[in-house]
């Protein structure tokens, strides 16, 4: 029973298609908003945000080989599938308010995956310190995207987004569940082990 419904809410929770009520409150809102300057901000980040989901997709994918420890793989695993779903939560809310769906370029998102990727290669492989690094960057990621979350929700609410808020908090929720997840990986064995690490050891 439980089972039923979780998957039931998954379908819908997946699905963005907008409802006719939805699609005529977005028509109606895209009427009232578009010239207003706080919408082309929201828009805009909601932009950025939507690029940066894109990037972390395949940034995930490769700090998931690079990790050492199958614990820190798996977090990176399941969290790229999270991600896939934060794309698709921002695909609804760009139809919430009548907007199309397109990226713009968040040179942030791209300097912290720049970060990730010179993490791999200044640390050996298979070492724990390669770990309590990459968790470092990531951690990172999920900072800003908090940061970024939680703006863009706040501003939904304002505007009287309120479905599309809703989207907004639950991808908030789960980075920062994320965030905590990587702390406990850390704190658990992974930064203990790295701190017996010695630069021959490899
Ligand atoms: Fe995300
Ligand atoms: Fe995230």
């Amino acid at each position: 029973m439980a089972t039923k419904t979780a998957t039931k809410a998954d379908k819908k929770e997946t699905t963005n298609e907008l409802t006719t009520a939805e699609t005529k409150q977005a028509t109606q809102t895209k009427k009232e908003m578009e010239d207003s300057l706080l919408h082309q901000f929201f828009l805009d980040g909601l932009k950025d945000m939507y690029y940066a989901e894109h990037a972390l997709v395949s940034a995930l994918q490769n700090m998931e080989d690079a990790a050492t420890t199958e614990e820190l793989k798996e977090a990176f695993e399941d969290h790229r599938l999270q991600t896939q779903k934060h794309i698709l939560r921002l695909d609804k809310v760009f139809k919430l308010i009548g907007e199309k769906p397109e990226q713009k370029t968040c040179k942030a998102m791209d300097g912290l995956i720049a970060e990730g990727e010179e993490i791999i290669k200044s640390t050996p492989e298979g070492t724990m310190t390669r770990d309590a690094a990459l968790i470092i960057a990531a951690q990172k990621v999920e900072h800003y995207e908090i940061a970024s979350y939680g703006g863009l929700a706040q501003l939904a609410v304002t505007m009287k987004h309120h479905k599309a808020a809703d989207l907004l908090e639950k991808t908030l929720e789960e980075e920062e569940e994320t965030d905590l997840d990587l702390t406990d990986i850390a704190e658990s064995f992974i930064n203990f082990e790295a701190e017996k690490e010695k630069e021959d050891d490899e």
